[in-house]
């Protein structure tokens, strides 16, 4: 009975595995095509300077429309795509569409400046470097202009190398963002090595800024060892008036979040851009 019992459970799971692996299958094919068939996205996030309220920068953050399935998030197609190897092209293809995008709005808002995320796999390629100064070439962006985020743990896999490849894209003029920061497991020791412009203080520490005691201190010490650093410090995920007033408190330079908005498609960017008086957007500050 019990050997019956465990032979119906291994199947069942089987089954279950296979249904996995046959929509993990269906979903890798279909990411394959979506480059070809432009089924991807990218919105934009404005990144706010705290103390005057400037819209300095806009966070591409890519979607992927499927013909079938809708709008499906970075956090379900990025970890497969990062594992097939297509992040590598689809990355290329945010950077190139995001400089361009940002490149027009500097028309109207001159010093308005690009932040794109890089997953481990794109960081690590050989031929990052000459990448990213090409797509500047071609889409004419000054590389004064593009923040580039990368997370702790990208850089954690072989970390004289990942300076290395930093110190190349600060040679370009580029400024590199530490994404998540909090949540990755990379000893501070590093992080005076690293040369990188500024921390994203990950979400999950804001979230709870103003309950949890614990939160509120990890998120002050933070921007007190960056801004010791020298190091600017932005804040993901403000969502509240309360997180915002505490943020502002301790010093924390720069924000961004649904306080102040969503990520909008392009069309919908511009207006808020066009809305905001023009001399507070993309201002140094
Ligand atoms: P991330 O780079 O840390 O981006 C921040 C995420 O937080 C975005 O989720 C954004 O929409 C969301 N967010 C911003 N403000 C708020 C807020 O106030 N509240 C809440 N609850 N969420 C907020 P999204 O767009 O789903 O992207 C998730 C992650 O996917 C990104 O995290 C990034 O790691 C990755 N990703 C997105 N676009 C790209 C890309 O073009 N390339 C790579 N390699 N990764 C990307
Ligand atoms: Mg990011
Ligand atoms: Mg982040
Ligand atoms: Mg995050």
């Amino acid at each position: 009975r019990a050997k019956e019992n465990g032979r119906n459970n291994y199947q069942l799971f089987q089954s279950a595995m296979n249904k996995q692996v046959t929509e993990r299958l269906a979903l890798e094919h279909d990411l394959r095509k979506a480059l070809e068939r432009e089924e991807f996205v990218v919105y934009y996030q404005p990144q706010v300077n705290s103390s005057t309220g400037i819209v300095f920068g806009l966070e591409a953050l890519v979607r992927w429309q499927h013909p079938t399935r809708g709008m499906v998030s970075p956090a379900e197609f990025i970890p497969l795509a990062e594992e097939s190897g297509l992040i590598v092209p689809i990355g290329e293809w945010v950077l190139r569409k995001s400089c361009e995008q940002v490149k027009s709005w500097q028309r109207v808002f001159p010093n308005l400046r690009a932040a794109v995320n890089l997953s481990a796999r794109q960081f690590q390629s050989d031929d990052l470097v000459e990448t990213v100064a090409r797509v500047l070439r071609e889409t004419e962006l000054d590389a004064h202009c593009l923040d580039l985020e990368i997370t702790e743990s990208t850089t954690m896999h072989n970390v004289d190398r990942a300076i290395s490849t930093m110190h190349g894209l600060k040679q370009l003029g580029i400024q590199i963002s530490l994404d998540d920061f909090g949540t990755g497991y990379s000893s501070l020791s590093y992080l005076k090595h690293f040369p990188i412009h500024m921390l994203k203080i990950d979400r999950s520490f804001v979230r709870d800024i103003t309950t949890d005691e614990d939160d509120a201190s990890i998120v002050a010490s933070v921007i007190a060892m960056a801004h010791s650093l020298n190091l600017h410090v932005i804040a993901e995920g403000v969502e509240t008036e309360e997180q915002l007033g505490y943020l502002m408190e301790r010093g924390c330079d720069q924000m961004q979040g649904y306080l102040f908005s969503p990520p909008l498609p392009v069309e919908k960017c511009d207006e808020l851009l066009h809305f905001i008086n023009k001399t507070r957007v993309g201002s140094t500050g």
